[in-house]
């Protein structure tokens, strides 16, 4: 049974480990997650809070910015907050912030600035009558802490601000100039390099490093590593010395102050999504590390009318490119038969979106790889994927795993998931098999079930057939029927060209079976003709089907625990999860049509022998006219077909629902 914590545990486990995170990453320059763990977490509860708003305290991640100061430096309250930014992560996030602007400043034409949002930390600088008098880091946002000493080491930053024609003003009285410190990736492989020749141990990120050592007591450490500023903001006292964010780069540019080149402005939402498309892959070959791009308003007069909520301004944004990590819950472990037998472990979350797809199970490939992470129902766990990779579970956050969670009992599990078959695990393996089936007889008896009457209904490839094909490596999944050539088949000694032409045109049409059919052929456990019904009525497509979760299962009538269970773990194995893909690359597109008759919302159940058809074509019968065949009477029996007498404890169950018992000839009257 999931286990899932109240809004209000959840928040307040998220409060405290973010608290812990951000703590070990701004004072301690020490993460222990990565920024998308945190920013998982992050989102986590900044969703929580805005469904319960009651929950929101002053002290929460979501209010507050940075983190404490280390102590060491002069404190110095900021001329104005250091605000941190709101993350956006698709289109519809930009045009969501676009509206709610839209709201508040109504009939005004937005111009919009985008820039490379850097990994570094931020830093104020105070140029007095252009001299360089005082850097402060950000700190709470509020109060920061006066690296003056450290700062007059980074070599780009300039002591003195150059006189600019058309901008000499910024050398008259106070000029603050905000931006980030980072440490270039060649300087930071040099330095590592250099450690580890002098077998020292290696730094883990530029960014880490950079704010460590920005807050170094030692000056000459802190020369002895190389950082850089970029600076993204100028201010004045006067607003209007500064009227836009693109005026302020260009004054920097001007004053001898470094700043991103790519900076640039739009005037609509296409331009912005184009730059941040057009960034995607190439802000990786940037000297320095980024974390995603800026996309402020331009005007400043508008930026400040727009105002701030929390502590992010409304006229900026933080738009975060897919992490290839991301936190969720663990809401179930099922496990799957493969092809071969081989019992595998499928972890079931609550859907999240990791490197831009959305994950809904991970393998967790056997007993003691379960062990091994200790993973358990309820865990939040961290996903990760890189590329076209199939998602891992990475870890479980430890600190949020609810009371009372169990260990996972992979043995216990196989016999409540598969009570009928028998395990074993082959010596020097880690895999539990199914007794008594190697994987070639597996094979061959999935295809042949596969294109049986019940479901494709391709009868010429019965069992002689389908074991020439698997011998010929020919068939390695049920996908690959659909790829077999005449000119193959010809190389067999079974096939004459009438033959092999008969079979690859039988195949071939049915490329578009009923969707029934196709679930039932599949093959899952427990998944017979009606339940592949029932599936396929409840979710309409294979893609809704594929994506269920067990309780959507088992909210159907008629399918229990155990069937929604086998239904979530077939379509959780990554080998179902590619044949699926494989089935549709290959043009097979099985098709819904829901059958609606005279029978709809009925239920039948024959017992007992018909005289004038067999059970199956009782069953066709039913099925054609929208009605439901069941195999023993329910609650939601309609009708008992009874061949002959009916036995004692049926007769009683179908008193007790009561079920209308006919005989054979009320029936054929009904389906005729
Ligand atoms: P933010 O993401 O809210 O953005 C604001 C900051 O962006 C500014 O203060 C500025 O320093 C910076 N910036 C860089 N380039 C800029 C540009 N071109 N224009 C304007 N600003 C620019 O910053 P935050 O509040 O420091 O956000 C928290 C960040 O710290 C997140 O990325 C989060 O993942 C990370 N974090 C990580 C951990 C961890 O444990 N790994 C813990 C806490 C925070």
């Amino acid at each position: 049974m999931m286990m899932r914590s109240q809004p209000k545990e959840r928040v307040k486990e998220l409060r405290e480990i973010l608290s812990k995170y951000s703590y070990e990453y701004h004072v301690l320059d020490l993460p222990s997650v990565s920024d998308a763990v945190y920013d998982s977490l992050f989102g986590e509860l900044k969703s929580i809070e805005a469904e319960h708003p009651e929950l929101i305290t002053s002290d929460s991640p979501t209010q507050r910015v940075g983190g404490e100061l280390l102590g060491g430096f002069k404190k110095v309250t900021h001329s104005s907050r250091m605000l941190s930014l709101n993350d956006v992560f698709d289109r519809a996030d930009v045009e969501a912030w676009v509206v709610r602007m839209d709201k508040l400043l109504p009939g005004t034409r937005h111009e919009f600035f985008t820039d490379i949002k850097m990994d570094g930390l931020a830093c104020a600088l105070t140029y007095q009558d252009g001299v360089l008098r005082q850097a402060v880091t950000r700190g709470d946002s509020f109060v920061g802490e006066d690296v003056t000493t450290n700062v007059r080491t980074i070599k780009n930053v300039p002591l003195r601000l150059r006189d600019a024609e058309g901008f000499e003003k910024f050398l008259i009285g106070k000029t603050e100039i905000r931006g980030e410190i980072v440490m270039l990736k060649k300087d930071f492989n040099a330095l590592n390099e250099k450690r580890r020749a002098a077998g020292e141990p290696e730094f883990a990120n530029p960014r880490n490093l950079a704010a460590g050592t920005i807050r170094q007591l030692d000056p000459k450490l802190v020369a002895a590593r190389p950082l850089s500023f970029r600076a993204y903001d100028l201010l004045r006292d006067a607003p209007s010395d500064v009227p836009t964010n693109m005026f302020a780069y260009e004054a920097l540019s001007a004053l001898g102050i470094s700043r991103n080149r790519e900076a640039s402005t739009f005037t609509d939402l296409n331009g912005v999504m184009k730059f941040i498309d057009e960034w995607s892959d190439k802000r990786l070959d940037l000297p320095f590390n980024t974390d995603g791009l800026v996309v402020k308003v331009n005007d400043r007069a508008q930026f400040a009318k727009l105002g701030i909520v929390g502590k992010q301004p409304r006229a900026a944004v933080a738009y975060k490119y897919a992490a290839e990590q991301a936190t969720t819950i663990v809401k179930d472990i099922v496990i799957s038969i493969g092809r071969t037998g081989a019992a595998t472990p499928v972890a079931v979350f609550d859907p999240v979106v990791v490197a831009g797809t959305t994950v809904q199970h991970a393998s967790l490939h056997n007993a003691d790889e379960i062990a091994r992470l200790d993973v358990r129902i309820g865990d939040t766990a961290i996903i990760f994927k890189a590329g076209d990779i199939i998602p891992k579970l990475e870890s479980i956050v430890l600190e949020l795993r609810p009371k009372g969670a169990k260990p996972f009992d992979f043995l216990e599990a196989l016999k409540h998931q598969y009570p009928e078959l028998s395990f074993y695990r082959p010596e020097g393996e880690v895999v539990y098999r199914v007794e008594g089936v190697t994987g070639p007889l597996l094979l061959t008896k999935a295809v042949e079930h596969f294109a049986s009457k019940g479901a494709l209904d391709i009868d010429t490839l019965g069992e002689k057939n389908v074991i020439a094909l698997v011998d010929a490596g020919l068939v390695k999944d049920l996908a690959d029927i659909y790829t077999v050539t005449k000119t193959q088949l010809l190389e067999l000694d079974r096939f004459a060209d009438i033959s092999a032409g008969k079979l690859v045109d039988a195949i071939a049409d049915k490329k578009t079976p009923l969707l029934e059919r196709f679930v039932y052929g599949l093959g899952i456990r427990h998944v017979g003709t009606q339940t592949a019904i029932d599936l396929v009525n409840a979710f309409g497509t294979l893609e809704k089907l594929r994506t269920a979760t067990i309780d959507e299962l088992k909210d159907i009538d008629g399918i229990g625990e155990v069937v929604a269970e086998s239904v979530a773990a077939w379509f959780a194995d990554p080998d179902n999860e590619a044949l699926i893909l494989k089935f549709a690359e290959l043009g097979v597109k099985p098709v819904f049509e829901k059958k609606t008759g005279p029978f709809t919302g009925q239920n039948f159940v024959v017992t007992g022998t018909l005289e004038s058809l067999s059970r199956d074509e009782a069953a066709d019968r039913i099925r054609a006219l929208g009605g439901t065949f069941q195999s023993a009477v329910a609650k939601d029996t309609t009708y008992l077909v009874a061949g002959g007498k009916v036995g004692g404890s049926k007769l009683k169950k179908a008193q007790q629902y009561g079920t209308q018992i006919i005989d054979e000839a009320t029936f054929k009257e009904m389906i005729t």
